[in-house]
C-alpha cells in the first residue's frame, strides 16, 4: 500500500469529494474532511457511533485455522476462476466488500499478474489489516460499513467480490466500472447441514441464489454460475471453528450448546459444504 494507492480509491464519506494523499499518514478531501491512515496500510472510514460489530481477533483466529486446513480451497478455487473471467475486460482493480482474513481476495489475486491491484474492506479493522498484512503492497485496507454509502470513488473496480458478506447492490453497481463484474458467493440450503441439524447454526433460507438474481435484476445481468458442492472430512474442532465463522457466532453466547463440541474430540465429522459462486455485469443505465 502507498498512500497514493489508498487515496486512488476513495471518496470523503461525508461529501462524496475524492479524496487526495497528504503525506504522511492522512487522506483529505477539498473541503478539509481529513482522516488517519494506520501504518499498517488501511484507513477506518466508519462514522463515529456505528454500533455495528466486526469481527474480533479470536474470530479471524478461528477462520483462520480453518481456512488453512484446505476445507474451502475448492471454493476458493471456484472464485480465482470466476474473479479472473470477471476481470477479462476491466481494469485489474479488485474490491473485496468484506475480505475477513483476505482468504479468497488472495486467491483472485494470485490469478492474476503483478499488475493488478486490490481494495479489500471489512467492518472489522482487525480483518483488514490481516488481509493487508497477509497480500502485501498490491493491497490497500478499508474499515467501513457495507450498509452505508461506500467511500469508494465512483466506477474504480473492475471487480466486486463478497464471499459470504452482505451486499449493497445499488452501491457495488456505482464503484464498478462498466466492464467490470460482480462475483457473489452465497449459501445454499445444504451447506453444512449436518452441523444446522442440532441448531448451533443459523438456518439458511432455501433459493438464496434465485432471490439474489432476482433482486439484482435491474442492476446486474447473471453471466455464469456454478455450485460447488462436496464433502468436507472435519475434526471436531474444525467442525467448532467452521461453525464460528458463519453468522451464527455472534449469536453463539446465546445458545446453551455454544461450550459443548458436535462430537468426541477424536471422532471426525462428514458435513456437506454447498455454496453457488455468482459473476454479474452491470446493466448500465
Ligand atoms: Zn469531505
Amino acid at each position: 500500500m502507498t498512500l497514493e494507492s489508498l487515496a486512488a480509491w476513495l471518496r470523503c464519506p461525508h461529501c462524496g469529494e475524492a479524496v487526495l494523499p497528504q503525506p504522511p499518514l492522512t487522506v483529505r478531501c477539498p473541503n478539509g474532511h481529513s482522516f488517519d491512515v494506520n501504518k499498517r496500510g488501511y484507513v477506518n472510514m466508519l462514522a463515529s457511533g456505528n454500533r455495528m460489530i466486526g469481527d474480533s481477533p479470536a474470530m479471524l483466529d478461528a477462520r483462520q485455522a480453518f481456512l488453512d486446513g484446505g476445507h474451502y480451497a475448492p471454493l476458493r478455487e471456484s472464485v480465482a476462476t470466476f474473479g479472473s473471467a470477471g476481470l477479462a475486460k476491466g481494469p485489474r482493480s479488485v474490491f473485496d466488500a468484506g475480505c475477513g482474513t483476505g482468504y479468497y481476495l488472495d486467491g483472485v489475486l494470485a490469478s492474476q499478474g503483478d499488475e493488478a491491484s486490490a481494495l479489500a474492506m471489512d467492518i472489522s479493522p482487525h480483518a483488514v489489516a490481516r488481509t493487508v498484512r497477509g497480500i502485501g503492497a498490491r493491497c490497500d485496507g478499508l474499515v467501513a460499513d457495507t450498509w452505508q454509502p461506500l467511500p469508494v470513488r465512483d466506477a474504480v473496480a473492475g471487480l466486486v467480490m463478497t464471499v459470504f458478506a452482505p451486499r449493497n447492490l445499488p452501491e457495488f453497481h456505482r464503484v464498478l466500472d462498466p466492464e467490470g463484474a460482480l462475483l457473489v458467493v452465497v449459501p445454499t440450503a445444504a451447506h453444512i447441514r449436518e452441523l444446522r441439524a442440532d441448531g448451533r447454526a443459523l438456518d439458511i433460507p432455501a433459493d438464496k441464489a434465485e432471490r439474489l438474481v432476482d433482486d439484482a435484476a435491474a442492476l446486474f445481468a447473471l453471466e455464469r454460475r456454478e455450485r460447488v458442492e462436496y464433502a468436507a472430512v472435519l475434526s471436531a474442532t474444525e467442525a467448532d471453528q467452521l461453525v464460528s465463522m458463519g453468522p451464527s457466532a455472534h449469536h453463539a453466547a446465546d445458545s446453551p450448546m455454544a461450550d459443548s463440541p458436535v462430537a468426541g474430540a477424536s471422532e471426525l465429522i462428514s458435513t456437506t459444504v454447498s455454496v453457488d459462486v455468482l459473476l454479474f455485469r452491470p446493466i448500465l443505465r
